[in-house]
């Protein structure tokens, strides 16, 4: 997006015909004395005494349900770093226009003008009886991670921070995949994670709960590798430290079985490649720029699985395959957070759903003739509709098995059909 044509048409599309991406459509009749007697005053008074005497009922009457709060300080957008407040507003917007397009979920975007961990998240609490979930977006490492814990503890509603759990479903979702088509074991694998920032540290963690032992994890950062000789670690870089007497990510990825890049472009370079085990699996997440280009992987050696975060190339980790419907299942029956369980349930529906023959309507939409699940199909189209239909029910189901979830379904059959119109 460097070019000034691409630079013109990304300001003109964000400017005209009116500011902005989102705006706020009333969902009732409001033509007559009669209908805004019953909107406001003096009809909106019965409600507000329904809400006053049980809280749930704010489920009924107003809009909470379907009402997710995209969360952001500024201090973390996209690769642009730390811009402030106002400026991560059009990111914040766009993520309101995927949460309503993809899952039917109304957003208000809220930009807080604060790097004070305490102060962000007395504002978040403060407003949080509005919505019916908070999703965290862009805030700085290692700030996001207490931000989030803590909001998850006190707040009565589900709390998720996108950028580090939504990544690593996906990407679970993607390394499920691989693995079978590599035809290696999870608990076999040698792993190699280039980056040890919020995102490459939650795919790890996740990767672990599905099986990857840490024993046969080595992390890297910008200074090196992640061992227990050093002493400048975090808590969280902590647990994946090694003691083995690998120095080099050259000499790590020496017989590896998957790369795991969330650092900078170009860290993976074509003769470490070569070295790694028979059908690597490479997924080079770095943004704008790989770890190793997908073309210089290809070339490189044939058997690679190759995905990364870019739209240009097949297999792209693309959080927006995730969250609307995170949202949408835990909005649903209701639950109290977003657990393990229900991340777990939308890998495993992500995973299962790439294997299955693809609606002629998604290879129209990527002018593909064929997609079919292999080395260039691990992940599922964000423009698939059986996205909606498959996702949000397996996250309901494991919130409801794991216990969180208030408002259980009980017809599976109409949900589904619910979901679909
Ligand atoms: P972050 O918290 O800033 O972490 C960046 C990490 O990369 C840090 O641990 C940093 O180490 C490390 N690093 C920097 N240069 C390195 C090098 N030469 N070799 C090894 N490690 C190096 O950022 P993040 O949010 O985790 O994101 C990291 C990258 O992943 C970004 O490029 C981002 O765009 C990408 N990403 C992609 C997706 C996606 O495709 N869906 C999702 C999330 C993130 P130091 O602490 O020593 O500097
Ligand atoms: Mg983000």
């Amino acid at each position: 997006m460097s070019s000034p044509r691409k630079r013109r048409e990304a300001l003109v599309y964000h400017a005209k015909p009116r500011p902005g991406k989102i705006e706020v459509v009333p969902t009732k009749k409001h033509s007559s004395q009669r209908d805004l007697g019953l909107a406001y005053s003096p009809g909106v008074a019965e409600p507000c005494k329904e809400i006053e005497k049980d809280k749930q009922n704010a489920y009924k009457y107003t809009n909470k349900g379907n009402l997710v709060a995209v969360i952001s300080n500024g201090t973390a957008v996209l690769g642009l770093g730390d811009i402030g407040a106002e400026a991560s507003k059009p990111v914040m917007e766009g993520k309101a226009l995927l949460f309503k397009i993809f899952a039917d979920i109304d957003v208000f975007d809220i930009e807080v003008d604060t790097k004070n961990i305490d102060e962000f998240i007395e504002t978040v609490k403060n407003i949080a009886p509005t919505f019916g979930g908070i999703n965290l977006e862009d805030i700085k490492a290692p700030e996001a991670f207490e931000i989030e814990e803590r909001l998850k503890a006190e707040l009565p509603i589900p709390v998720m921070h996108d950028d580090q759990h939504g990544t690593a479903i996906i990407s679970a979702a993607a390394l499920l995949n691989a693995l079978e088509l590599a035809d290696k074991k999870i608990d076999e694998v040698q792993v190699v994670v280039s980056g040890a920032g919020s995102a490459a540290i939650a795919c790890t963690k996740l990767y672990v709960l599905l099986g990857v032992k840490k024993e046969n994890i080595l992390m890297f950062d910008s200074t090196g590798i992640i061992n227990k000789e050093r002493d400048d670690l975090s808590e969280k870089q902590t647990e994946f430290a090694t003691s083995r007497s690998v120095e080099t990510l050259s000499e790590a990825v020496e017989n590896a079985d998957v790369f795991l890049g969330l650092s900078v472009g170009g860290v993976l370079k074509p003769e470490m490649l070569s070295k790694m085990a028979s059908n690597p699996i490479v997924f080079a997440m770095a943004n704008p720029d790989p770890e190793i280009d997908y073309d210089l992987a290809l070339e490189t050696r044939d058997d690679v699985i190759m995905a990364t975060g870019r739209t240009d190339y097949p297999n792209q980790v693309n959080n927006v395959l995730g969250f609307p419907y995170i949202f949408r299942g835990a909005l649903d029956v209701r639950a109290t957070q977003i657990n393990e369980e229900m991340k777990m349930a939308a890998v495993k529906a992500l995973a299962r759903l790439a294997k299955e023959p693809v609606p002629e309507q998604v290879n129209i939409a990527y002018a593909e003739t064929r997609l079919n699940f292999g080395r260039d199909y691990i992940i599922p189209k964000p423009f698939d509709p059986r996205l909606i239909a498959e996702i949000p029910p397996a996250v309901a189901k494991a919130a409801m098995e794991s216990g969180v979830a208030q408002n259980p379904i009980e017809d599976w059959e109409a949900y589904k059909e619910d979901l679909l119109e």
